[in-house]
């Protein structure tokens, strides 16, 4: 396994980069070819196509739900969707980091839908994505072994297979308690901290109160949308940019540049955009790594926003502006115009601009007219800011004629640990 990724390291390190957007969309075809030929033939629900001559174009746009229930005819392994279920099912309840399905590891995503997903990968595929990762995001700093913080939901097999002569992993269990997790932290010393916003979030609090003492070169925030306020906060507090990583139970999507640009890796992926409006559009992916469940034209509920410029730093793959959060991040109100739509970001910035004496908050709309604000803080700051936050928000709703909305306002927010906070979320059922 190890040598694998090295050889995945080294063979990404040493790829040819396309210089123009021309020769990137060559370097798709090419490989969309070779994948038609050598993967989808072997998948009975792609075969057909591919025997019919089909284009891409011509096959058809999926998404998680279509993804799920053709499981069994997509796979190119003939695997069943019910046995590998039960194996995935079963590790979560025994926290059995390792399922396995003969040579396959099993995955169990829940997203942010809170939909089940169900993800197969061969070691191949794994040591191709670890050697992917560890390329595009961790900065080498050579001669010096570097010690990697990893703050997870699960110690998966995935991270476990990573340990060498140049890096050293640790698994923080965000289940265990803060103050524990926060000693052997300190203990650690990392040179490279990663985690989700939310958890960078506590850690650079901790650190801010004189609780915590590390250092990071690297800081890497993964799973959730960083939001401007998180990153701000984060990187002032250690002093160094932050690296985001766009990935998903579907894939390593893109990873943030030196100008904080999010790039999307068109080298192996190729991305179709179905636009929302303007610039911001759902990701249609289509994968050329994964050959055990091929990804082909799987959208993904994200909304992303296309940078209005090229980025400075001249990559040629899709710059983004942002990511917007998924679709279920979006409150949506009835007028007798017709629906209008609120975007996390625009609610985000719009409380940034009114306030920043919080240490978290979440928007919540409960159902077609009840808005609820979650907000922790200092408690005597909380009147004065939850009624802030609460005219922002009714100033927004006012501009987009939304009228008759009953606002709440919580001390706190809800939340479990592990799960992810999603500062805006429709919680409509
Ligand atoms: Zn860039």
């Amino acid at each position: 396994m190890k040598l694998k990724i090295v050889y995945y390291w080294l063979y990404f390190r040493f790829k040819r980069k396309s210089k123009t957007r021309k020769e990137l969309t060559q370097y798709q075809q090419r490989k969309l070819q070779s994948f038609f030929a050598k993967v989808l033939t072997q998948s009975p629900y792609y075969a057909t196509f591919v025997k019919e001559g089909k284009v891409l174009d011509d096959f058809p746009i999926i998404n998680k739900q279509i993804f799920m229930e053709m499981f069994d005819q997509i796979n190119t392994q003939g695997i069943k969707k019910q046995q590998a279920m039960e194996i995935a099912l079963q590790a979560e309840e025994s926290r059995n980091f390792s399922p396995e399905y003969g040579k396959l590891t099993v995955g169990l995503s829940t997203g942010t839908s809170g939909k089940r997903g169900l993800f197969v990968v061969s070691e191949k595929e794994r040591a191709q994505w670890v050697g992917l990762v560890m390329n595009r995001v961790i900065k080498p700093i050579f001669f010096k072994k570097q010690k990697i913080a990893f703050f997870l939901r699960a110690n998966s097999n995935l991270y476990s297979s990573i340990r060498s002569s140049l890096f050293e992993f640790a698994y923080f269990d965000i289940f265990k308690p803060v103050d524990e997790l926060l000693a052997d932290l300190n203990a650690y010393q990392p040179h490279i901290l990663a985690a989700q916003p939310s958890v960078l979030s506590d850690i650079a609090d901790r650190q801010q109160r004189g609780l915590l003492h590390i250092s990071p070169k690297q800081i890497i925030s993964f799973a959730e949308v960083l939001q401007d306020e998180d990153n701000h906060f984060i990187s002032s507090v250690f002093n160094v940019s932050i690296t985001q990583v766009y990935q998903c139970t579907e894939g390593f999507l893109g990873v943030s540049c030196t100008h904080g640009t999010i790039h999307l890796n068109e080298d192996f992926l190729l991305i179709e955009k179905k636009t929302i409006e303007g610039r911001r559009f759902h990701p249609v992916i289509t994968d050329f790594t994964r050959s055990t469940q091929p990804i082909i034209r799987y959208e993904l509920d994200d909304i992303l926003i296309e940078r209005e410029s090229p980025c400075p730093c001249g990559s040629v793959f899709l710059g983004l502006e942002r990511i917007e959060g998924r679709a279920d991040d979006v409150l949506v109100f009835t007028t007798s115009e017709g629906k209008v739509k609120l975007y996390p970001d625009i609610i985000c910035r719009m409380i940034a601009r009114r306030t920043n004496d919080f240490r978290t908050y979440r928007i919540v709309q409960t159902d077609e007219s009840h808005v609820r604000i979650e907000l922790d803080c200092d408690p005597g700051d909380f009147d004065t800011v939850g009624q802030r936050i609460q005219a922002g928000i009714e100033d927004l709703l006012q501009t987009n004629h939304v009228y008759s909305i009953t606002i709440e306002l919580q001390k706190g927010i809800t939340t479990s640990p592990g799960s992810k906070l999603r500062k805006v979320t429709r919680a409509i059922l």
